[in-house]
């Protein structure tokens, strides 16, 4: 039988923020997400703390190519490891140039702090993965569920009976309710909620969230995502019709967000873990986008 170990990134100093999933296979060590590049060095402790080097990882699987997910691949692809994406994320770890720049400009001086470095991966060493594809080593195999609403090329990883859900299954920090994390620029509420019904589907018996664990009462937990995820696009869309700055936005949706989680039991603390995993202004860009799209017929 597989082990799964949860290793906490510790991202900016905080905990369950930001986890990856290093899986013992009968063809050793393999990592489900990389985490940001700037957490490198804890993953690296982390993985040599579970008595493996960074060289015995051969295979990484992502779920998709946002930094918090897939920002350290490349440098476990600098070790030897093939990484497994959707066929749309491929061309962006080979060349990331553009993906760092839009971010870039987002960040500012922040990018390295926040997100490390991005370097190039060689073509041979990123593999292309469509829906219903299967990986197999040795007795264990995973199987990718195409799963977009959050991004494009998202995939669901399943393997025996869980998933490792990335951010399709949202997010859920200690005991904290869960929210949809809603970046640009791919949001789609209609295919996301497809995508649920697909996890829903699956009858797994535990979902792996990035952030944050493990999830095992599934369906109540992907309904309640799916109430949020309507709740926060059907709050955004009359300042999108009204064409409201976005700073302006941020700041009241920020205050909302705050008040339900308050309202389920969140600390502060929890409050400050939760704006690092799914900040507000990512939020009210992404859904301002996806509003704008739709409103021009585009999606
Ligand atoms: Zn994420």
């Amino acid at each position: 039988m597989e082990k799964i170990h949860i290793l906490d990134l510790n991202f900016l100093d905080t905990q369950e923020a930001i986890a990856c999933f290093l899986v013992e296979t009968d063809q050793g060590p393999l990592l489900v997400e990389t985490g940001p590049e700037s957490t490198y060095p804890v993953l690296e402790k982390k993985v040599e703390a579970l008595g493996y080097h960074m060289e015995d990882i051969k295979q990484v699987l992502l779920t998709h190519i946002h930094f918090d997910h897939a920002g350290a691949a490349w440098r476990l692809a600098e070790h030897g490891a093939k990484i497994y994406v959707h066929p749309v994320g491929k061309p962006h770890l080979e060349s990331p140039e553009k993906l760092w720049n839009s971010a870039k400009q987002i960040y500012g001086s922040e990018m390295e702090r926040l997100w490390g470095k991005m370097m190039p991966i060689p073509e041979e060493q990123v593999i292309p993965v469509q829906h219903g594809a299967e990986l197999h080593f040795s007795k264990n195999s995973f199987r990718a569920i195409h799963t977009p609403g959050h991004a494009i090329h998202h995939i669901a990883w399943k393997m025996g009976e869980i998933i490792f859900t990335g951010d399709v299954a949202g997010v859920k920090i200690d005991g904290g309710p869960v929210v949809p994390p809603c970046p640009p620029p791919d949001i789609h509420i209609e295919s996301w909620k497809l995508s649920l019904a697909k996890l829903k589907a699956e009858n797994a018996e535990a979902l792996y969230l990035t952030h944050f664990g493990i999830i095992n009462d599934i369906d109540r937990h992907l309904d309640n995502l799916s109430y949020v995820l309507d709740d926060w696009a059907k709050w955004i869309k009359p300042y999108f019709e009204k064409d409201i700055p976005q700073k302006e936005v941020i700041r009241e949706f920020m205050a909302y967000t705050q008040i339900y989680l308050k309202r389920e039991g969140c600390s502060d603390q929890l409050l400050k873990v939760y704006e690092y995993a799914n900040p507000s202004w990512m939020s009210v860009a992404g859904l301002y986008r996806y509003w704008k799209l739709k409103s021009q017929g585009r999606i």
